[in-house]
């Protein structure tokens, strides 16, 4: 992979070009299996994605898009930026789904931006942003359902598109990944975070978290945890029931 030429480096990932689309050399393991086996899920219920196959433990290989430079943000509860922007409690239960664009720039700190300024500065089509909307919708009810099925509540959740051409027409498919990294997601009945926060928060138990994901999926294997490894949440418990306060 190393030779391969290098055409686009994230924070979270490394995209190079292949005789096939271009491979993503992520940054964890288990992202990697959550990631593909949402993006699986997504395409068994008709959604049109990105992800070609997994490679190994740390690569898939990925179809070539123009990425929307967009990341559009789908909310069931209030958390995180929401919360503090508009002083709502976390954990509050929102009236009905939010969906929310925020231009990506890093240097900016990926602002979030009006569908006027999207228009206004075309960074996508009117009928894109509609597909990416309808989309979204679309993943959110089923990822929450998926994800209630083992005892996890979908607070919130990014997502991003990309565009691909075949002659003159284009369409939008969901590109990037879904895992703990870009998704909030709470144990339904103690609400630890099963998440980013833990870092971002400084919570510790990161790793430990996004293999508790993987494994209520049925993703981790002895290859991955070990034989007979038993993942010790309670080392953190006492720290996860205080509140916090919210922050990027
Ligand atoms: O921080 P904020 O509350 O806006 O995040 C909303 C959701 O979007 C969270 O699940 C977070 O993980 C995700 N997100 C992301 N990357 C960003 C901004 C938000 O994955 N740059």
């Amino acid at each position: 992979m190393a030779r391969r030429r290098q055409i686009y480096e994230g924070k979270a990932k490394i995209l190079y070009e292949g005789p096939e689309p271009g491979t993503i050399n992520g940054k964890g393991v288990i992202n990697n299996r959550i990631s593909e086996y949402v993006f699986t899920r997504l395409s068994h219920i008709g959604i049109h994605t990105h992800f070609i196959r997994r490679l190994n433990m740390r690569e898939q290989l990925v179809r070539q898009v123009e990425i929307i430079p967009l990341e559009v943000v789908v909310r069931n509860v209030a958390a995180g930026t929401l919360s503090k922007r508009l002083g709502i409690e976390e954990g509050e239960l929102l009236p009905h789904t939010l969906i929310e664009y925020c231009l990506k720039d890093d240097a900016l700190g990926d602002p979030k931006v009006s569908e006027e300024e999207i228009a206004c500065f075309n960074w996508c089509s009117h009928e894109e942003l509609q597909d990416m909307s309808s989309m979204a919708i679309r993943i959110n009810d089923f990822l929450s359902g998926m994800f209630s099925a083992i005892d996890i509540r979908l607070i919130d959740f990014k997502l991003e598109f990309g565009r691909i051409w075949d002659g003159d027409f284009s369409r939008v498919i969901l590109a990037d990944e879904i895992s703990p990294d870009g998704c909030r997601l709470w144990d339904i009945n103690t609400g630890e975070k099963l998440d980013k926060d833990r870092f971002r928060r400084d919570l510790g138990g990161e790793s430990e978290a996004y293999q508790e994901v993987a494994r209520r999926l049925g993703l981790l294997q002895n290859e991955d945890s070990g034989p007979g490894e038993v993942l010790d949440m309670n080392a953190h418990r006492g720290r996860l029931r205080t509140p916090s306060k919210p922050k990027k």
